[in-house]
Parts: structure tokens; sequence; C-alpha cells
């Protein structure tokens, strides 16, 4: 097997069974501490500085059982499968669990979270309108706590030449994960939608030096860019977990080709470094602002960045032909901003497709039929050459 091919095999492994990778890390850092992060805006990078592993906590795809009694049914998957680990001791795997607020329903599953497991509990509330003149300094103080609370919980003093060394880690291996993303826009299909997820997913779980090291070997065979002729689509949509990954195998299947996305675990995960020229704290203050400007998220609030404009522009500058909406059942922030994407992308005459995610089973077949029913309008619209 070749060296590229084993480590590919080994970050899908990890993607896609993150207690196992844990195992083997504690049995190779004895006494060593992981906490759970939930997604999207913990800044991971101070826990690294101060010695701890942070995991960001994926949807484990198992189907909620006890967390059923938990959440209320209209709860999306993704909480209720939160509260369903919780519930059911799966978060045994960290020491403590870290948040930083992202929606409200991640506040409502972070209750049951606190209420049922043992470990501590540590929620950041990050200033969510991120147009006012104060916002700045709240995020400022908040990243401060967050410095404050990593270093009661792991018992030391995270020094800024530590907080550079973890910035550095974490955008150099962000570097790597937005080239290949970058070859795929540019027409290489070598590595597929799955792979690119488990490549995010699983430096999502692990040492950001370890990641580095393995994606490189991941990605060291030259890639091929030869055009595809099929018909070239966004993914938009999943703002804080990965879609199912047979819904991607079924979306290229039927004639499309994934060429950029907004989701968590693409593009929204990996559009924005921290600046390793200022302060170490300012800077993740600052980043967590710029990923607003740079994939602007319907959870924060910020009058001069728009999810629906910067969807044209990414069209726009991928040369995708469609977009397919991916949108988690019950996701209030998506489902409330979809009109103004809808009418965005209308406007601009980008054909395109919603696709309702659910937590529990998937309509795999009959989301096939309707992404081949985009795939064959948007190829009526393509200019025909005589
Ligand atoms: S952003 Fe949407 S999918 Fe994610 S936790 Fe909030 S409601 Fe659920």
């Amino acid at each position: 097997m070749s060296e590229a091919l084993e480590a590919q095999q080994r970050l899908q492994a990890v993607a896609r069974d993150p207690r196992a990778y844990l195992e083997q890390w504690r049995q190779a850092h004895p006494g060593g501490k992981v906490i759970g992060a939930l997604p999207m805006n913990f800044p991971r990078e101070i826990a690294y500085a101060a010695g701890v592993l942070p995991v960001i906590v994926q949807d484990d795809q198992k189907p909620v059982t006890e967390g059923r009694a938990l959440l209320a049914e209209f709860y999306c998957g993704y909480t209720r499968n939160l509260a369903d680990q919780a519930a059911t001791g799966r978060f045994d795997m960290y020491d403590a669990l870290f948040m930083a607020d992202h929606c409200i329903q991640l506040i409502g599953s972070a209750d049951i979270v606190r209420a049922v497991t043992p470990q501590p509990v540590f929620f950041g509330m990050l200033i969510s309108s991120l147009s006012d003149s104060w916002a700045g300094a709240k995020i400022a103080e908040m990243m401060g706590e967050f410095r404050s609370e990593l270093e009661r919980f792991s018992g030391r003093t995270i020094e800024d030449h530590e907080l550079r060394a973890s910035i550095v880690a974490y955008n150099k291996d962000r570097q790597l994960l937005r080239r290949i993303f970058d070859d795929r826009s540019a027409g290489s299909a070598v590595h597929s939608p799955t792979q690119l997820q488990d490549y995010v997913v699983s430096s999502m779980v692990m040492d950001p030096v370890e990641h580095h090291r393995l994606l490189e070997a991941a990605v060291s065979e030259p890639a091929s860019r030869d055009r595809d002729a099929r018909v070239r689509v966004h993914l938009s949509g999943h703002l804080c977990h990965a879609p199912r990954r047979e819904l991607l195998e079924v979306i290229e299947d039927s004639g499309a080709l994934v060429v950029d996305d907004d989701l968590y675990t693409g593009r929204r995960y990996l559009s924005t470094d921290v600046d390793e020229s200022l302060d170490p704290l300012d800077a993740i203050g600052k980043w967590y602002a710029q990923r607003n400007v740079n994939i602007p998220c319907p959870t924060r609030v910020q009058h001069d960045a728009d999810w629906d404009e910067y969807l044209v522009e990414a069209t726009r500058s991928s040369g995708a032909e469609a977009v397919i909406h991916l949108m988690p059942k019950f996701c209030e922030p998506h489902m409330l901003f979809y009109p103004e994407l809808r009418k965005s992308l209308e406007a601009a005459g980008i054909p395109q497709l919603l696709i309702e995610t659910e937590h529990e089973g998937i309509p795999l077949e009959a989301f096939r039929t309707r992404v081949e029913a985009l795939v064959e309008l948007t190829l009526r619209k393509r200019p025909v050459h005589v």
C-alpha cells in the first residue's frame, strides 16, 4: 500500500471513530487531558496551548434513544444527538466540555449536557451582534475568560509563546486543507467529497501537528486537473455538523461535481487563519469576527456581511453552475435565512435545490431523483457550441 493511501485510510478511520483515536492518544500521553468542544466558535488554539487536546464533538450518527426524552422533537438532529451522547455516557471520552455559543438550540442542549454529565461544563457566551461598536471589547473579554478557564482546568499558565505556537500549528493545518479544497475548485476531483469531509473531520479531532503530517502524506500524489464534464455544484448549509456521507456520494453519482461549499465540515471550518503578527489573544478574537466576513453565518448579525451575497459571489469564483442547499431539519438559523438565499440565487439565474436532511433515515433514492432533475435542468442552461 502506498504511503498516501495508508495516510488517507488513517484519516478516514479517525474521522469515523474519534473514540478509538482518543484511546490511542491517551495511551501515548499518560495524564493528558481531552476536552470536547462544541462547534463552531470555540477557540481550540487556547486549549491546545494549555497542553489539552480539544476535540470538536461530532454528530456520531447513532440513533437517538434516551435523548428523545430530554429534548423536544423539534430540536435539530445534532442537538438531540448531543443530548443522547451525554445521557448514554458517550461523553466519557472527554475530561470536560467547553462550549462557545452558536445558536439557541445549542444552548438548550448545553443545559441537558450540564444536567446529565459528571464532567465539568464551561459555556462561554460570545457576542453574536458583530456590528456593535462594543463587539471587539466583548469578544476580547470572552477570549480572556476562555484562557482563564482553560488555565484553571489544565492547572497551568498559558504563556503567549505557547499560544503563538498553537496558532501556527492550526493555521498550517488549515492552509493545507484549503489547498486541497482549492484544487477541487480548480478541477481536480482526485479526492472525493467524502474524503474531503474525512480530512476536515479528522482535523477537528486530532492533534494539529500529527494531522498535518498525515494529511501531507495523504495528498502527496500529484493532483490531476482534467476538467470534468459533470455539472459543477456548490453545497451550502450544514452550519455546525457533517452531512451524511451517503448523501455526498449520491450527489456525485447523479451527475454533479462538488466544486465548492460553505459547510462547517468544509470551507466554513477552514476559511480563516489567525493572524500570526498580532498579540495572540487579540488575534484569536479577530479570527472569530473575520470568519463571519469570509463566510457569513446566519447565527451572527452583521450589517455588512450577508450569506446570500457571499453565496452568489462564491459560485462566480468557483464556476459552480448550481447550488444544493443542505438544510438540517429544524435548523432555525438556516430556515430563517433560506428565503434570502433563494431570492438572491434566483435573481442571479443560478439553479438550486433544497434538500432537508434528517438525523435518522434519509430517503436517498428520492434525493437521487431530485439531484438528477437539477443536473438535467442545469445542463439545459449550458451554452450550446455549434
Ligand atoms: S446551527 Fe442548526 S443544526 Fe446546528 S445546532 Fe443550531 S439549529 Fe442545530
